[in-house]
């Protein structure tokens, strides 16, 4: 009797993926769609982000979500030099977006060089599969 044959190895995930729950899969499922979605409050109408079981403002458990425009600014941001960890091979930024839809998130800058970022950049999301199987809602220079 043969062995069987050994199965090809799973592709080496190099990224943190992120942690899907009841709570977040409104977002992922967005991601998915190429729909950048806001947790939003049903009974306040207060913007949530990162996603949460109850609205902070007014405790409501009654929790939907808008699609963000996309389109948003700098408000803040960080250049992770060293030490890099795969799959980051040089220097990357990553920001606080404030969008222009309301809330703020945190995402890495793409094709923005790092000398030139600044508070107030105009960003857009695009979604990126960053890795076979995992896409991510990151941010790039707004169309003109
Ligand atoms: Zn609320």
């Amino acid at each position: 009797m043969s062995a069987a044959p050994t199965p090809a190895p799973a592709p080496a995930r190099q990224r943190v993926w992120p942690a899907i729950s009841t709570d977040t899969r409104f977002f992922w499922d967005g991601v998915a769609e190429g729909e950048l979605r806001v947790q939003q409050c049903n009974e306040c109408a207060t913007l949530i982000h990162p996603p949460s079981p109850a609205c902070g403002a007014c405790t409501s458990l009654d929790l939907g979500y808008q699609v963000a425009s996309g389109e948003g600014t700098v408000y803040s941001w960080v250049v992770f030099r060293h030490p890099l960890a795969p799959p980051f091979t040089e220097p990357y930024a990553v920001a606080v977006i404030e969008l222009d839809t309301g809330t703020r998130l945190v995402s890495q800058l793409l094709d923005i060089p790092l000398d030139e970022i600044e508070i107030g950049l105009p960003v857009s999301v695009r979604f990126v599969e960053v890795e076979p199987g995992l896409t991510l809602p990151l941010f790039g220079p707004r169309a003109a």
